[in-house]
Parts: C-alpha cells; sequence; structure tokens
C-alpha cells in the first residue's frame, strides 16, 4: 500500500506469473509452459539480415508483415489480423474495447471459474464486472452453461488452462450462435498443440462477433519475442486500433514484427516442434500414469496431472522444487489436488519422471 498509489492500484491483486529462477540458477523449467525447442532456424537468419539503421525509425503500427503472415497461414485477410506486444496485452486491449465497465451496466463478462487467472485481473483493473461460470467436475466446460445467461461479453481459454483440455468446435459454434449480441473470445494460446484440433479461426467470416488470440510464445517458441494477435472481423480490428491507439501505438517493435514473420512463414518446422511436443506429452502421460496419475487428455504443451493418494500435489511440488524441478501449483478449490507440468525436452521429461518416481518410492517406504 502507499498513498501515492491511486485507490485501483491500491486495491488491485495482480496476476502472479510462474516463478523465473535467479540468473545462473540451473533448474529444470516446466512451470510457464514455454516451448523446450529454439524458435525457427528463419529467425537467426532474419536477425541477420536485419538493417540496425531501421531502428531509429517507428515500426510499422499495425505490424503489416505479421499480419500478412498470419493471414496466410489462417486463411484470412491481412485486416483481420490485429497485432499486440504479447497476447496478455492483446486480451487486455480486448477487455478495453469490449466489455462494458459496470458502471455502465449490469452486465457481466462470462468467464470460466477455472481458467487462465489473468481474465478476473483484466476484469478488476478495467472495472468489469466478471461472473465466473462453474466448469464440471471433470473439469470440462459444457457450453450449454454459457447460454441464456445476460452477458457484456464472454472470454474462454481453449485448450483451458490449466485443465489442459479442449473444447471442439462444435462447442465453440453453440456458443457464438447463442451469443450472438456480445463480443466472444476463444484464447487459443495452447491450440497447436490439440490433436485433431479445427481452429476457431475458421469460423472467422462466419461471426461478426469471434476474437480468436493466439501467441507466438508457445508453438513458436518465441516468449521472450512478446508478440500475440487477434483474428476478428474487420469492425473487431478497428476497435482494437482505436484503443491500442489511445494506449501504445506502437506495441510491436521493429526487431519483434521482423522475426515472428520469419517464424510464421516456417512451416515446416513449427510442425516438427509441435509434433515434437505432442510426441513427449503422449509418453510422459503414459509413464505417470503407470505410476498411478490422472489427468485429463491434454490439448496443450502441459499436462495437468493428479499423483496418487500417497502423496498431495503440494507436497510433490514441493519436493520436486528442492531438486531443481519447477512445475506450477496452484492453491485454488478443485485444482488443487494436480500440477500442471510443462512438457520439456525428452532429457528434462526423463529427469522429472525420475524425481517423481523417487518421491512416490519415498513415500511408500516411510
Ligand atoms: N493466454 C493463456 C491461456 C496463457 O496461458 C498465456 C500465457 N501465460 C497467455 C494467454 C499469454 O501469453 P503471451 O502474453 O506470452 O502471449
Amino acid at each position: 500500500m502507499s498513498s501515492f498509489w491511486n485507490s485501483k492500484i491500491n486495491e488491485i491483486e495482480p496476476y502472479t506469473a510462474g516463478e523465473q529462477p535467479k540468473d545462473g540458477q540451473k533448474v529444470i523449467k516446466l512451470n510457464t509452459n514455454e516451448n523446450p525447442y529454439p524458435p525457427s532456424p528463419r529467425c537467426k537468419e532474419a536477425l541477420l539480415d536485419f538493417d540496425m539503421s531501421t531502428l531509429r525509425l517507428y515500426p510499422n503500427t499495425d505490424s503489416k508483415a505479421v499480419c500478412e503472415a498470419v493471414a496466410k497461414v489462417d486463411n484470412v485477410k491481412p485486416e483481420n489480423v490485429f497485432v499486440g506486444n504479447g497476447s496478455d496485452e492483446v486480451l487486455a486491449l480486448c477487455w478495453q474495447t469490449f466489455f462494458e465497465k459496470k458502471e455502465n451496466t449490469g452486465k457481466s463478462v462470462l468467464i470460466p471459474d477455472i481458467s487462465y487467472s489473468f481474465y478476473p485481473v483484466y476484469s478488476d483493473f478495467y472495472d468489469v464486472r466478471a461472473e465466473k461460470v462453474a466448469i464440471k467436475e471433470d473439469l470440462t466446460i459444457d457450453p450449454d452453461d454459457f447460454t441464456g445467461r445476460e452477458n457484456c461479453g464472454i472470454a474462454i481459454a481453449n485448450p483451458n488452462a490449466p485443465t489442459s483440455i479442449c473444447m471442439p468446435i462444435e462447442s465453440i459454434r453453440k456458443i457464438l450462435d447463442n451469443n450472438k449480441e456480445s463480443v466472444v473470445i476463444i484464447d487459443e494460446a495452447y491450440a497447436a498443440f490439440a490433436e485433431g484440433y479445427t481452429s476457431a479461426a475458421t469460423l472467422i467470416g462466419e461471426y461478426r462477433n469471434l476474437v480468436v488470440v493466439r501467441t507466438m510464445s508457445k508453438s513458436y517458441g518465441l516468449a521472450g519475442l512478446r508478440l500475440g494477435y487477434a483474428i476478428a472481423d474487420e469492425e473487431l480490428i478497428e476497435g482494437l486500433k482505436r484503443a491500442r491507439d489511445s494506449f501504445n501505438s506502437y506495441p510491436a517493435d521493429r526487431l519483434a514484427q521482423t522475426l515472428a514473420a520469419a517464424a510464421l512463414s516456417d512451416r515446416e518446422y513449427f510442425e516438427k516442434t509441435r509434433k515434437a511436443v505432442m510426441d513427449t506429452r503422449k509418453r510422459v502421460m503414459q509413464e505417470l500414469r503407470d505410476m498411478g496419475f490422472t489427468m485429463p487428455e491434454s490439448g496443450a504443451n502441459f499436462i495437468f496431472a493428479k499423483p496418487p493418494v500417497s502423496i498431495t500435489a503440494e507436497t510433490l511440488y514441493k519436493n520436486l522444487k528442492a531438486k531443481g524441478i519447477l512445475v506450477r501449483y496452484f492453491n485454488k478449490p478443485l485444482i488443487r489436488e494436480s500440477l500442471r507440468i510443462t512438457i520439456g525436452t525428452d532429457e528434462e521429461m526423463d529427469e522429472l519422471v525420475k524425481a517423481v518416481r523417487e518421491e512416490i518410492r519415498n513415500v511408500q517406504e516411510s
């Protein structure tokens, strides 16, 4: 608390990111869903070719090259794409653009009660009332629960975090059909890792109220670059630009735009690394299940694993941390019994499995 802060800053409970190891500290970092593989080699080439003298000039405000690259991948028009400094910024601008402040409306934005924990923070920060819609006991989202509830918008992560569960496109369609008056955000941060998933971006053109949000941080291995984007109808994109230009007209710098466009152009590398993560995920899930863990099928680059009764998720989290392996533990109802574990390299996951096996053996022997 500080008398220099306004009441909002004194009251807000900010988002807590997964812990970052101190410089030089050697840990196996499986707690923030980063990609274990480096970005496409085309990024390095683009960096080496980069003309430093251009940095004296402001970047293209709309990140034109990125919009064009996304348009090619997703079969939309560049005018359907909006780029921001990470998808967190894109989401924040969505809240400011599409959801009404509570002083102006009795309506709430609907968010699943278990989902990306930034959603309630944005709601508090931008004075939007949020209504949490309970997910099912099996941790799935039922699209019918988003029907017949008055709202000023909807935001859902698909696959959801931290559950890793992916809804099929038919469910998204149902939510869109039943909420035509408000904007529906589908946050596809992890969708590239969902086997056989058809992206909600294929519905752009059909639904004027749909915003699909994506990030370069996970499937493109560019969390350090900070670049995310939204795909939506031009009317919604125009709204986002109005918000952006009332905040920061140049959200993505020249280097970020160049490297992101290079990464997006390399479909072969994208497919190769995404498949490598999915293969490792399959193997690790089996190994953990063989030890008595239970977990839903994952559509993400992480799994949400519940340890066998002999050890609690909290104890396992602490003991793994003591061994230099960071995973994510959420001390919240419904999810405090599981750990969110990012899929790392095969070697990292071997270390994880070995450490978990030791922990389980230790409790069985004591
Ligand atoms: N959406 C979800 C569901 C996430 O888990 C994250 C990563 N924490 C983000 C968005 C934000 O990603 P970024 O800002 O790195 O693009």
